[in-house]
């Protein structure tokens, strides 16, 4: 079944929504990175939270699509300036979100998609409850998240040993989310992905404007 894709979707269209925030962790090799995209494709009404970070550019990532890269006083100065809604090091390098796209986005009634470890989460539950949905996107299996971590870093078996480390380190958090995928299959995922997404866009507490809409209707006009 198609899910409409509008951000107000079932929502008449003079209710103003607030946007959300929807984080996805998970360890890496999940998956999570394809059920991304795949939603951002899906959907307009959601925008990608592009982060910033100390660690080294890869070959392949663009800068300010995939992460603004920027040196340690940089970051510090950012940090400490407040212009990030939250921060971590995961395991050696800085990685943090610019709070003022983010903010201008929910205030204008727009949802932002969030690829941050379980630190940040922790950060955005404790300052944006309300605005907060997050999901961890799990493996089908070990033997499936040890073979996509050896697809992807061509390495040595310490190297593997260590992803498989990180890896088991992130999924420990599994039970600080609202929601638990188990990524069987992409389609399925983004699937949930989408669902959880209409319902949460549905929440009375996000729907601007509703009790004038009601009184509209009691008064019959
Ligand atoms: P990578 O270096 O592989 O792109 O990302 C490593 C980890 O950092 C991933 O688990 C990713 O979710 C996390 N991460 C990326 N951006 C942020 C961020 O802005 N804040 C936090 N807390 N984690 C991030």
């Amino acid at each position: 079944m198609a899910i409409p894709t509008s951000p107000f979707a079932a929502v008449p269209r003079h209710i103003g929504r607030r946007g959300l925030m929807l984080v996805l962790s998970s360890p890496s090799g999940a998956g999570k990175t394809t059920i991304s995209r795949r939603l951002l494709d899906r959907d307009p009404g959601i925008t990608m939270s592009v982060s910033v970070t100390t660690r080294p550019m890869r070959p392949g990532e663009v800068p300010g699509t995939d992460y603004y890269f920027v040196d340690q006083p940089e970051f510090k100065r950012m940090a400490e300036g407040r212009e990030l809604l939250e921060w971590a090091n995961v395991f050696g390098n800085f990685y943090g979100t610019p709070r003022g796209p983010v903010e201008g986005a929910l205030r204008e009634g727009r949802d932002v998609l969030f690829d941050i470890d379980w630190q940040g989460t922790q950060q955005l539950a404790e300052n944006a409850r309300d605005d907060l949905v997050s999901i961890f996107v799990l493996p089908p299996s070990a033997a499936e998240l040890e073979r996509r971590l050896r697809a992807r870093a061509q390495d040595s078996a310490e190297v593997i040993a260590h992803r498989m480390a990180k890896a088991s380190d992130e999924m420990s958090h599994w039970a600080e989310y609202d929601y638990v995928i188990v990524n069987h299959d992409v389609d399925e995922s983004v699937l949930s992905v989408q669902s959880i997404l209409r319902a949460e866009r549905l929440r009375r507490r996000r729907q601007i404007g509703l009790s004038d809409y009601v009184k509209t209707l009691q008064s019959g006009h």
